[in-house]
């Protein structure tokens, strides 16, 4: 069975309908992409599996439990993380302060090592451990932020644009960083993407929106050779 499994979603903000009968697999192990331009409904979708209170049929299912109906609050308790949360980072904090906000109680037994990690994998926060969150690049902020989703251990990481707005060279250094986690832990990544072609490079499978509703599916060098 699929870990996180989207069935027939349709999301409205009042009468406009912004997702169309939307079915979306993630399987363990997978970096699974939604790629759409502005407006499509990448973020409805990431906002409908984190549980916004928002008018929507279908179903949302993770690990066999229907969580179509759960709070944010009890969707982060199951493990599933988010990139960047609504509310981002903390810019008056620190980098390590903002990266312990995002272990658990039960994770701070392990803080150290899990911070030992985000390190290795993002070498710029190490250096900036101590300076406010505020104070970092865009590049560093979104480092930041992956960071501390990693820091609750998820089981699934959602990664709502990890691109947007940065340099080139910061996102091959973003996406090269998730492919690593996903090769040597099997993290699970879905990730909502404007920008296409790094999003297939990176993924297993993909998805297209377009205007509410999958167009199309398959393999993301399947999807690249056939834009
Ligand atoms: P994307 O993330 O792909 O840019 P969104 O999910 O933000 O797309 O938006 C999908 C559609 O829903 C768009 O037509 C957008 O205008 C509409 N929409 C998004 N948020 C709201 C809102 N709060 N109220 C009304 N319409 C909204
Ligand atoms: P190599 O340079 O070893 O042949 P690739 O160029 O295929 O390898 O890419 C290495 C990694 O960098 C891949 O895992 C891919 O996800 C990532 N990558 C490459 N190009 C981009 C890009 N334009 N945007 C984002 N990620 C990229």
């Amino acid at each position: 069975a699929p870990l996180l499994n989207v069935r027939s979603v349709e999301t409205y903000y009042g009468n406009i309908r912004a997702l169309s009968g939307v079915d979306v697999e993630v399987h363990r192990g997978e970096i699974v992409s939604l790629i759409g331009a502005n407006g499509a409904g990448k973020s409805t979708l990431m906002m409908t599996i984190c549980g916004s209170p928002q008018a929507r049929t279908g179903s949302v299912v993770f690990e066999g439990q229907d969580i179509t109906r759960l709070p944010t609050h009890e969707i982060a308790r199951l493990r599933i993380a988010q990139s960047p949360e609504g509310r981002r980072i903390f810019p008056r904090m620190t980098v390590l302060e903002n990266l312990q906000m995002g272990a658990s109680l039960d994770n701070l037994k392990h803080f150290k090592e899990d911070v030992e990690k985000v390190f290795a994998l993002f070498p710029r926060l190490k250096e900036r451990q101590t300076q406010r969150g505020g104070t970092l690049s865009g590049g560093e902020q979104q480092m930041l932020s992956i960071g501390r989703a990693l820091m609750a251990r998820p089981k699934l990481l959602l990664l709502d644009e990890p691109s947007l707005g940065l340099a080139p060279l910061i996102v091959k250094g973003i996406f090269d960083a998730i492919k690593k986690l996903n090769k040597q832990e099997g993290l699970t990544v879905f990730l909502v993407e404007q920008n296409a072609f790094g999003a297939l490079k990176l993924s297993d499978r993909a998805y297209v929106l377009v205007n509410g509703r999958v167009t199309m599916s398959g393999s993301g060098k399947d999807l690249l050779a056939n834009p």
